[in-house]
């Protein structure tokens, strides 16, 4: 069984600028798997952009292409599972060969790899069985080669390989076909007024397109109500809302405390230690950036500081994030905490 979601077709997975290359390059694998530069694929991109998709739409082609090929998809995570499996049960070779009979080999959200020193070393061997073998290797990841942290610099390299295509936010074009496309599957139709001010308005990914979509229904089932503009203006803003409703100083300050494992009391006190101020400055960063508290007021809250230091530390973090690309990868990794 090669695990993969026969919801997830090319033929639902709406071609626009944002996908253009990645979907391209899957297209040309599906053909000819293992024949093409492009080995390993590797598709990166921020959540619900649809890499998942994508990958699973390129398994199910190799499968119509090349019935005779084995194709696996499997998410990281339970790779990583199925090898600690493996060690405790003391058959770790049984896994490895598993892996080195596969010809299309898809792992998904390579990115947990990160830190995992053994999983990294094993994969590290089935990766290059596989590729001198001439079979196929594609994978996602939330980040590019060159951001992934706490990754063998040799796994780095050979990510680099083939051919790395990045998924980035949908235009408004790509975003209303994708609209559309999911209207059309469920039967249900929108006025395009409604249609036209869901894709200005909801600009992130995918997944939230489709998430404002359901609500609209939703509510529009709910209340017996026709879809009007005025039903979803009101819907998509109380979406908004309760989305920053939920992010707090409090919170941030606790996000950014976990991330760099410093504690809360630190960043509250007047100490000066590297890693506690590079903390407290991006904890008063993400409070401006995620929360309406005036400066002064984010100071107050995040270790009794004025606004002139406030303003301080979100320059400072502007400068680090377009000089110093460690710096930019914890951003996106908190932001990415922040708003989930
Ligand atoms: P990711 O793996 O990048 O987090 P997913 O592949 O899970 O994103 O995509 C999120 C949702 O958006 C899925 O339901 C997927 O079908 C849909 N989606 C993403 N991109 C497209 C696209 N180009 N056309 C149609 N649906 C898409
Ligand atoms: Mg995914």
């Amino acid at each position: 069984d090669s695990q993969l979601n026969h919801n997830y077709t090319f033929n639902n997975f709406i071609e626009g600028e944002s996908n253009r290359l990645a979907r391209a390059a899957g297209r040309a694998i599906a053909k000819r798997p293992g024949g093409t530069s492009f080995n390993p694929l590797f598709i990166y991109g921020g959540v619900g952009l649809g890499k998942t998709h994508l990958v699973h739409a390129i398994g199910l082609e190799v499968k119509e292409l090349h019935p005779e090929k084995t194709v696996l998809y499997v998410s990281t995570e339970k790779f990583t599972q199925q090898f600690i499996e493996a060690v405790k049960n003391n058959n770790q070779n049984d896994f490895i060969h598993f892996y080195q009979m596969i010809d299309v080999l898809i792992m998904d959200d390579i990115q947990f790899l990160s830190g995992k020193t053994k999983t990294q070393e094993v994969f590290f061997h089935i990766f290059n069985h596989l590729h001198q073998r001439g079979n196929q290797i594609i994978l996602t990841s939330d980040k590019s080669p060159a951001e992934i942290q706490d990754m063998e610099d040799r796994l780095i390299s050979r990510f680099k390989w083939g051919l790395s295509a990045d998924l980035q936010n949908p235009d408004y074009n790509t975003r209303l076909s994708i609209l559309k496309q999911k209207l059309e599957n469920d039967g249900i139709e929108f006025p395009d007024e409604v249609m036209d001010y869901i894709a200005q308005n909801i600009d992130t990914n995918v997944r939230e397109l489709e998430g404002s979509l359901n609500s609209i229904i939703a509510q529009a089932t709910l209340n017996k109500r026709e879809i009007t503009l005025d039903l979803t203006a009101r819907t998509l803003s109380k979406l908004v809302q309760t989305a920053r409703k939920e992010i707090s100083i409090d919170y941030i300050q606790k996000t950014v405390c976990e991330y760099f494992k410093v504690k809360i009391e630190d960043i509250q006190s007047k100490t000066r230690k590297r890693d506690v101020v590079q903390a407290r400055q991006l904890a008063m960063f993400f409070a401006k950036q995620y929360t309406k508290a005036s400066l002064a007021s984010i100071g107050t809250q995040i270790g009794k500081r004025d606004h002139a230091t406030v303003l301080h530390a979100c320059k400072t973090v502007k400068n680090l994030q377009e000089t110093d690309k460690a710096f930019r990868g914890y951003i996106e990794d908190i932001s990415r905490k922040i708003a989930d």
